[in-house]
Order: C-alpha cells, then sequence, then structure tokens
C-alpha cells in the first residue's frame, strides 16, 4: 500500500472538510507496474455529491465578490504548493499512472505553470469601460463567474488536466465540484491536502468527488445549481454529457479524443523529425490525446526515416516508472494493453511490416508493459488508422502531394493536434491552415503550455484551456450600459 505524508486520508472533500463515506464503500487503486493494489479510496453516494455541489454554492459570491487580489492568490499559493511538493507528488503520480517519475515530476511543474500563468493575467478578468458611448450610455463589462462548475478528468495527466481547469475557475472566482478518473484519485488526493494545508480557500471552494461516474455524472448534469461542466476524456463521453446537459443549456467546455497526424516531408530534417516524433509519441507511454497516432512520411524518405525511427526505439527502455532511466512505463489497464495489441494484430495482418518492436504473440502476458513499435505500411482501412491507439505503436503510412496528405490527414472525426515537418515556410503555413486542428506544430511535436490556447476542433472538443482564452471560459460577460 501507499503511504505518503500527502495522503493522510482516502475520502473526498467537502465544504473544507475530509468526509467519510457513510456506506464505507470504496474502490481499489492500481499501480500498473506491478498489478499491486496501492490504495482503496471512498467511493462517494449520490447524497455526498450534491452536498458537494450545496458547498460549492455556499462559496459562491456574486454581490460582494472576491476580489482579484484575493483569487491571485490562491493562484499563487496553489503554484507555489506544487512546486514545492513536486517530487513527492509526482511520485505519487508515478506509482498510481506508471509514468517514468522524471516525466510524472515534469508534469507536476507543468500543472504549476497554469496557475502561475493564471495568477499573472487575472488582471484581464477587471471589469472595463468602452471608451465608445453606443447609444448615448457608458457601458461597462464585467465578467461575472458563472456559479458552480463541475471539473471532470481523465487519468492520462492526473494533475495535468485539473490543473488547466482549476486555475481558470479559481481565477473566475468560481467554485467546483472535482471527479478524479477512478485510475489516478490519488494525485487529486494529494493536491487537495496540499490546498488544505497551504492555501485560506473558503469552505466549499473546491470539492472533491470520487466513485462511480454514473453517479457522480447525474447529479452534476441534472443539478441546476452546475451550471457549466468542463470535462476532458474520450468523445464518447463528452457526446453523453452533451445529451444529458442539453434540457438546461448548461456551457460545456470539453476536450476530447484526438487522433493526430504526423506528416514528414521530403525536404524535412529527419533527425529532427525523428528525435521530435520519439519525443512527441512515447510521452506516457503513448497515452497521451497529443500524440501522433497516423504518421505520413513522403515516399521518397519513408525507408530512411523508418531506419532513424528504428534506431531510436531499439535503444528505448521499458519498465517500472519507479525505476532510474526508464523511457517507458506499463499501460494504464489491461483493455489498454489489449487495444494497442489489437491495433498490432490488424496492422500485421492487413499487410503491414514490423520494423522495430515485437509481434503479439512474443508479447508475453500478466503484465502491461508494451515495447515501443513501428510499422510501415499502414493504410487508410487498418484500425490503428481509424481509432486513438493511445499507446506505444508508430504506425506509418506514405504519401506523394501536399493536397493528398492534407485529405488524409483530415480523414478522421477528430482534431486536436497535428504536426508537419518541412523546411518551406509557404508549405507549412498552407498546410497549417488546411489541417482542422487546433494545434499544429511546424518543425516541432511540442503540445500544450500554459501561454497558449488549446483545444479540439470537430468531435475534439468545445473550448479552450490555457491563454487568455482558457482564462475565460469560467466568466459570463455582463454588460451594464449606464443611462444618465
Ligand atoms: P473517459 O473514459 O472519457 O473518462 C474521463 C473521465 O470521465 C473520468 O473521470 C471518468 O470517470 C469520467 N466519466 C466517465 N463516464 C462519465 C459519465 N457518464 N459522466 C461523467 N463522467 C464520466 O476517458 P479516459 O479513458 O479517462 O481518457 C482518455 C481520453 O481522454 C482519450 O480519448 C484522450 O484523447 C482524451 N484526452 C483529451 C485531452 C484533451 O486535451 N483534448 C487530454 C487528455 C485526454 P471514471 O474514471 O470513474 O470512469
Amino acid at each position: 500500500m501507499i503511504e505518503s505524508p500527502l495522503l493522510p486520508k482516502l475520502t473526498g472533500y467537502v465544504g473544507g472538510r475530509w468526509t467519510e463515506s457513510p456506506d464505507g464503500n470504496t474502490f481499489d487503486v492500481y499501480n500498473p507496474a506491478t498489478g499491486k493494489v496501492i490504495a482503496s479510496v471512498a467511493s462517494m453516494s449520490e447524497s455526498e455529491v450534491k452536498d458537494a455541489v450545496e458547498a460549492g454554492k455556499s462559496a459562491l459570491r456574486l454581490t460582494n465578490p472576491y476580489t482579484i487580489e484575493t483569487r491571485r492568490k490562491w493562484l499563487e499559493d496553489i503554484r507555489d504548493a506544487l512546486k514545492a511538493n513536486k517530487e513527492e507528488v509526482g511520485r505519487i503520480l508515478c506509482m498510481e499512472h506508471g509514468k517514468p517519475l522524471k516525466e510524472a515530476q515534469g508534469e507536476v511543474d507543468y500543472a504549476a505553470g497554469f496557475f502561475d500563468y493564471c495568477s499573472k493575467h487575472i488582471q484581464a478578468l477587471d471589469a472595463h469601460t468602452l471608451t465608445e458611448k453606443p447609444k448615448d450610455c457608458t457601458w461597462t463589462v464585467h465578467y461575472r463567474p458563472i456559479g458552480v462548475t463541475g471539473l471532470i478528468t481523465p487519468w492520462n495527466f492526473p494533475i495535468g488536466m485539473i490543473a488547466k481547469k482549476l486555475s481558470a475557475a479559481l481565477a473566475a472566482g468560481c467554485p467546483s465540484v472535482i471527479k478524479p478518473a477512478s485510475e489516478t484519485p490519488l494525485t487529486m488526493i494529494a493536491v487537495f491536502t496540499l490546498m488544505d494545508k497551504h492555501v485560506d480557500l473558503p469552505d466549499g471552494m473546491v470539492n472533491l468527488v470520487m466513485g462511480k461516474a454514473s453517479v457522480i455524472g447525474k447529479v452534476l448534469c441534472e443539478s441546476p445549481d452546475v451550471p457549466m461542466l468542463s470535462f476532458t476524456g474520450s468523445t464518447e463521453v463528452g457526446r453523453k454529457l452533451i445529451l444529458d446537459t442539453a434540457d438546461q443549456v448548461k456551457k460545456l467546455a470539453l476536450e476530447l479524443g484526438g487522433n493526430a497526424p504526423y506528416i514528414v516531408f521530403d525536404d524535412a530534417d529527419l533527425d529532427a523529425a525523428a528525435d521530435n516524433l520519439i519525443a512527441n509519441k512515447f510521452r506516457g507511454g503513448g497515452q497521451t490525446c497529443v500524440c501522433a497516432n497516423r504518421i505520413f512520411v513522403h515516399e521518397k524518405v519513408v525507408d530512411e526515416f523508418g531506419q532513424k525511427l528504428a534506431d531510436r526505439v531499439n535503444r528505448m527502455t521499458v519498465g517500472d516508472g519507479l525505476t532510474e532511466d526508464v523511457d517507458l512505463g506499463p499501460l494504464i489497464n489491461k483493455a489498454g494493453f489489449d487495444k494497442v495489441k489489437r491495433h498490432v494484430e490488424d496492422a500485421l495482418e492487413k499487410g503491414g511490416e514490423l520494423v522495430a518492436g515485437k509481434k503479439p504473440a512474443d508479447l508475453g502476458e500478466g503484465h502491461l508493459f508494451f515495447p515501443p513499435t513501428v510499422i510501415s505500411g499502414i493504410t487508410p482501412d487498418m484500425c490503428c488508422s481509424r481509432e486513438e491507439t493511445f499507446g506505444p505503436l508508430v504506425p506509418m503510412a506514405t504519401f506523394r502531394s501536399e493536397e493528398e496528405v492534407i485529405e488524409a490527414g483530415n480523414d478522421t472525426e477528430f482534431g486536436l493536434a497535428s504536426y508537419v515537418f518541412t523546411a518551406d515556410a509557404e508549405r507549412a503555413q498552407r498546410v497549417a491552415a488546411g489541417l482542422r486542428f487546433g494545434h499544429c506544430g511546424w518543425n516541432t511535436g511540442t503540445g500544450p503550455t500554459p501561454e497558449a490556447p488549446f483545444g479540439g476542433m470537430k468531435a475534439s472538443g468545445i473550448g479552450r484551456e490555457g491563454g487568455l482564452e482558457g482564462l475565460f471560459e469560467f466568466v459570463e460577460a455582463q454588460t451594464v450600459p449606464r443611462g444618465f
């Protein structure tokens, strides 16, 4: 079992207090590297989730709002607490998610960056008066907190994803009811322990609920006291939330699935393209929404590029993230492992060639460690072209022309991240404009950052996180024209 000073309780947190579940229900949390249970966490009932919403409601201030200075201090204190406890939070994250320890600790820094960004730019949420005077009135624009928000996060970035939402919600003055993924609730408990100890938040401003998604989701969707949900996760669940909140016309911020194209032209620096692909693809074991899922390589350079990838991939180590110098941890669970295996099997059956990695028959049983795998000869009918693999598979297809590859890149319902590698600046601009993706890296595989808006087009979501656009997600503009 995991021991940590940041996990004094394994329960929810409602109205400024850790809450014991009256019925004593719990669920288990596993270390995917060992397959062992590391904690049993309280599974909350519908009435406790309703209590969390009530607590949020009591913390909301409309007529006497929290000042910008107060909100900035909350953000700064959370940032500082995360930075000061980065090693221990990272260790907890590594144990429940499986990603390498350094990467896990890097995610804590990344999370702190969102609180830092919002603290530095919160002034943008202050009211302002228009310089023109339409209709002979003086117009003031106020940014009001939307109200109590439900924040629902996935397991693949146990702290990164909540940081994006919570920083903007607190900047706006919105209380929140937070539901982490059931695979990774411990990192969130650690964050609540830090907020409880180090941040002077009003009771009810942040509430933690854990347990059955159907129970928690129902309360958050049905409660008229929760006017907004911010959700990161699969497109499938995102669609359900749209349907379940339609009656009340709730505001939804949705960060959903991806199927990123990674395009390498024949004039690209192939070493840089290969290095960036390794960093992009294998972060979090390939379980990120922004990781390259379909690799399109110009037919003239596909063999050379494949060799460069194989050289790099064959040097990578796979193992328990707590072990020094591990590049790749385990996948999150058996369903995730089986999905990657199915994609590899399907690609090989349909004519793909294994460039690096193992054949499915050689993977072994009873563990979640999937070796980094490269397959060439990918075609659009293969599962890995159609679905998000969410694992360490690099499937390479070829292309001949710019028009053809833009069309192929867009041939998906998703539109989150995309990448293009070329030495030709004009071509890069054309390709970026043609790709219907919220993010298009040119000669870089880098993903989101606190300073820039990030989010999806098409079925990858609604809204943006990060940057000024993300800061404004949790407020509603209210205009107050004053007549004379
Ligand atoms: P998921 O199955 O959709 O779950 C995400 C969260 O939603 C979890 O906390 C889950 O709870 C909860 N949930 C499930 N059903 C719900 C319901 N009916 N009502 C309310 N909440 C519900 O996704 P995942 O497997 O954790 O995450 C992987 C997906 O997230 C991938 O598709 C990935 O691309 C996407 N993602 C997108 C972004 C982005 O920025 N666009 C970032 C990261 C990940 P339980 O854990 O208890 O089931």
